[in-house]
């Protein structure tokens, strides 16, 4: 599958629909979800062109790849979420219902969040 360029979070890189933005570096914004599932629900994701975490651990530079995973520990730090704890997820493909073909982590944080996820069905 190529990358589609229109892609709702590549329209927030480039500006085009606004985002509550929380962190911002060369290679990373983070972003309020806009229909949160948790008191915090903030949206990690790459500047770069990158569908889904296969993509990205193959094609991105070991700058990119540090700077996302240290975005995402910054993140959560910043958003006070390490004293009660948060969940990170990242949904990749149609098994994994993933809707926005960008890859993205979400945090999850500020409420009890339950033992790992519900299993669909068998
Ligand atoms: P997925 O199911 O792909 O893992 O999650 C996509 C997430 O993107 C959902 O939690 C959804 O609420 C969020 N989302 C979809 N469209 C927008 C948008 O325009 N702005 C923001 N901030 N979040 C969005």
């Amino acid at each position: 599958m190529d990358y589609d360029d229109g892609n709702i979070f590549a329209r927030i890189l480039r500006g085009e629909i606004p985002c509550k933005k929380v962190f911002e570096d060369e290679h990373t914004l983070a972003f309020h979800d806009i229909n949160p599932q948790t008191p915090i629900h903030v949206l990690v994701i790459p500047k770069g062109a990158y569908i889904s975490m296969d993509d990205f651990s193959t094609k991105a530079s070991d700058a990119e790849i540090a700077g996302f995973v240290r975005a995402i520990g910054k993140v959560a730090r910043d958003l006070g979420a390490l004293e009660g704890g948060y969940r990170i997820l990242s949904n990749n493909g149609p098994n994994a219902h993933q809707d926005v073909q960008h890859l993205h982590i979400h945090i999850f944080a500020g409420k009890n969040l339950g033992r790992m996820i519900k299993p669909a069905d068998k």
